[in-house]
């Protein structure tokens, strides 16, 4: 359905860009992907952290506790979560939080969410946890202190792409003639930054949706204070060159533009850019660092040990096995970093070596 409405805005307009092709097979309000598919799980397809390893959002929310207890256990707080797909993190941070139920006294918790599936399947996950909520932006959460967390969320929002060829060109999708399919195609433009690097035939990727959210991030932080964690996939270079745009559907990569609205679309985050971005808000920024450093400084194994004493051998064989996607260089543990960035230069929250220049 999304691709006859993506075909026929084309047909009247003209070349689709990137970005605005990404966000209507995503996030149409109907047909797109995050509205109408249940995307994240072994049944979906992909598979996140928080849902191969409850361990994973238990340390996250220990985390947020210790760092909750150095800023002087301020009485209201804010646990917010962007794109929290099935709910399971936020539910696993709670399970943690409960070893301090003081912190109960003061906390609402706020889950952004666009797609309306995986806030109903949130709501049944969170039912017995009073004070959800859940909104369409991080722009309609209350402000105060606030703990925000983003599991691949970055990674799931719009990108452009830009390309050196004697000018500057874009990448565009039309509709190409004999078949009728999905072709990309550019058009000339602009720089895309100031100072951009003219690498012939070499894509350089920006993300202004990125830039958007981590102004909203960085003003709310820099207003009442607060910490904010977020874990993908991606690297910190800059220039950022090359391609990394993937499409994902049952667990296998797939043409990006033979189904759209059918599979997942992301990138490789800019760690770089998003750092900047802070930055302009004079906040301290932690990371990146790879997955399997935080996870393995916060005592995801001294865990598992402990747990080896209660757990029944199958068991504690699966959790060795879900720790080991989660902490190895092969799987999860080095593409996925983990960054933070927080109003208090003098605090390092636990995990992190300290701050970055
Ligand atoms: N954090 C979850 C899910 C990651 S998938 C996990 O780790 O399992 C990306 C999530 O972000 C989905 O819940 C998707 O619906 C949501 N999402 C994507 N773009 C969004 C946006 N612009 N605003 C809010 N949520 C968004």
């Amino acid at each position: 359905m999304i691709q006859s409405i993506l075909k026929e805005k084309i047909h009247k307009d003209g070349p689709l860009r990137l970005d605005q092709f990404i966000d209507l097979a995503l996030y149409h309000p109907e047909f797109g992907y995050y509205r109408t598919t249940h995307p994240v799980g072994k049944e979906g397809d992909f598979v996140t952290s928080p849902e191969i390893c409850s361990l994973f959002g238990e340390l996250i929310g220990l985390f947020f506790l210790d760092y909750w207890e150095q800023s002087g256990s301020p009485a209201q707080v804010k646990l917010i979560e962007l794109g929290p797909g099935k709910g399971t993190l936020t539910k696993d941070i709670l399970t943690a939080f409960k070893r301090r139920p003081q912190i109960f006294e003061g906390l609402t918790v706020h889950l952004v969410e666009v797609s309306e599936s995986l806030t109903a399947l949130q709501k049944s996950l969170l039912k017995d946890f009073p004070c959800v909520h859940w909104h369409p932006s991080l722009e309609d959460v209350p402000t105060g202190f606030s703990f925000i967390v983003g599991n691949e969320f970055f990674d799931a929002l719009p990108i452009r792409q830009f390309l050196f060829k004697s000018k500057w060109m874009e990448q565009y999708i039309s509709i190409e003639k004999d078949q009728g399919h999905f072709c990309f195609t550019e058009k000339g433009t602009e720089s895309p930054f100031a100072a951009a690097p003219e690498i012939p035939d070499q894509i350089i990727e920006t993300s202004d949706a990125t830039l958007v959210y981590a102004d909203m991030i960085g003003k709310r932080l820099k207003k009442d204070g607060g910490i904010g964690l977020f874990i993908d996939y991606g690297a910190e270079k800059t220039p950022w060159v090359g391609d990394s745009l993937q499409a994902m559907k049952r667990h296998q990569y797939v043409d990006l533009l033979a189904e759209p609205g059918e599979a997942d679309i992301t990138h490789h985050v800019d760690f770089f850019s998003l750092k900047q971005q802070f930055q302009k808000y004079d906040l301290a920024t932690f990371g990146t660092i790879p997955q399997s450093q935080f996870l393995t400084n916060l005592g995801i194994e001294l865990r598992a040990q402990q747990m080896s004493r209660y757990l029944p051998p199958e068991a504690f064989k699966n959790l060795q096995l879900a720790i080991f996607r989660l902490i190895s260089p092969e799987f999860m543990g080095q593409l996925f970093k983990v960054f933070a960035v927080a109003k208090n230069i003098n605090l390092t929250p636990a995990g992190f070596n300290g701050p970055t220049s």
